[in-house]
């Protein structure tokens, strides 16, 4: 047999649950799936697909995703959050897609730069933080990173390109990624401030994330993992800088790791004049329930898996949320969560 069908059938399982790999915990079983730890991995798995016009989405964390209770028949799903490198290059990162968003924090941390302050606590993988330019507060994504690798799947030959952030259409919650046909194999990274990295710091961290093979798309996890591991920090000299530390209290505030949630549910729309939370509560939505799923009463722009929600309990309240504020503001809110077919 082909060494590429090889890789390719030892890469996919079969039949995986996909609310194991989203933090909303939402989703049916799929028939294949895949979390490749290599680009090369990664390209035999869409050059096989092509092959055999077999149809796969490829995703991260899963933590702006809702998958169906019932998945496409004979779609692979690829998560890319194993696919995590991270190299130094003088005042250069390289980091590949798969890369926890929150890492860059750390990184960050033993490298003497703030810059990346913002991504601490920000769940999900550096190729979807640059496919929906994530943001916290003023800083964004877009604005931190210099060139972006991807493979163009219209291309025959899978071939890698490489992009300019400037070319890339960052704004609000968008890039140009989310109208191509491309997949995000990493981006580079300048650094402003620059001590030298301790060394073997961030490989033995990178090693304890990757030895838990994809378990943080659960927001518990994810939030034990980082909050242990900077205290590790902590505990060799480096002192967490107070706007980590406010992050922590902002998002534990806000209950973003007790339940099961993508975060954000819309985009805001700033020409309303108000966010979308600010909407809901006004629209006294909040707490609203069906099945399993609630509009958060601790943010109005979340919606929560409490108990066993399904994905058509979290669509009913994003219609519920949808409906009213276009009833009395004139404007149907565009959802910020990927909803899977
Ligand atoms: C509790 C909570 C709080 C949050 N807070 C914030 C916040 O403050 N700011 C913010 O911006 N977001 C926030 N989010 C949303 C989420 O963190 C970001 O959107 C993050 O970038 C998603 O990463 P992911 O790897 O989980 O993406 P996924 O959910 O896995 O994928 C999202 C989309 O990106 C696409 N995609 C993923 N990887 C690639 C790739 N390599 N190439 C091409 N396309 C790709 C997928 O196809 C999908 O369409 C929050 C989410 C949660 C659960």
């Amino acid at each position: 047999m082909n060494n590429r069908y090889d890789v390719f059938n030892k890469l996919c399982l079969r039949q995986v649950s996909l609310s194991e790999h989203s933090s909303y915990g939402i989703g049916g079983d799929a028939d294949y799936y895949a979390m490749p730890e290599t680009v090369e991995q990664l390209l035999t798995i869409l050059d096989v697909c092509r092959t055999y016009g077999m149809e796969f989405f490829v995703f991260g964390m899963g933590t702006n995703v809702l998958f169906p209770e019932q998945p496409k028949r004979g779609t692979l799903y690829v998560s890319l959050k194993n696919f995590a490198d991270f190299r130094i290059n003088g005042t250069k990162w390289f980091v590949s897609s798969g890369m926890p968003l929150s890492m860059l924090s750390l990184a960050g941390l033993t490298s003497g730069t703030s810059q990346f302050q913002f991504t601490y606590l920000l769940p999900g993988c550096l190729g979807a933080g640059i496919y929906m330019n994530a943001k916290y507060l003023d800083d964004q994504m877009g604005s931190k990173i210099e060139t972006v690798h991807y493979v163009d799947l219209s291309d025959p030959t899978l071939s890698l390109q490489t992009i300019r952030a400037e070319d890339c259409q960052f704004s609000y919650k968008h890039s140009i990624f989310q109208h191509k046909p491309w997949i995000i194999i990493g981006a580079e990274i300048p650094i402003s401030e620059y001590d030298e990295p301790i060394q073997g710091g961030m490989s033995e961290i990178i090693r304890k994330y990757k030895l838990l093979n994809g378990k943080l798309s659960s927001l518990s996890m994810f939030y034990r993992f980082f909050t242990y591991e900077i205290q590790e920090l902590q505990n060799k000299q480096f002192a967490i800088p107070a706007p980590m530390r406010n992050i922590d209290r902002y998002r534990t505030g806000n209950r973003h790791f007790e339940y099961r949630s993508c975060g954000s549910f819309f985009k805001n729309n700033y020409n309303a004049g108000a966010s979308i939370g600010a909407l809901v509560d006004k629209l006294n939505l909040k707490g609203t329930s069906r099945g399993g799923a609630v509009i958060s009463p601790y943010h109005g722009n979340m919606i929560l898996n409490l108990n066993r929600a399904t994905a058509s309990d979290i669509l009913y309240l994003k219609d519920t949320v949808s409906e009213a504020i276009h009833r009395h503001y004139g404007f149907i809110p565009e959802p910020e969560v990927v909803i899977v077919q």
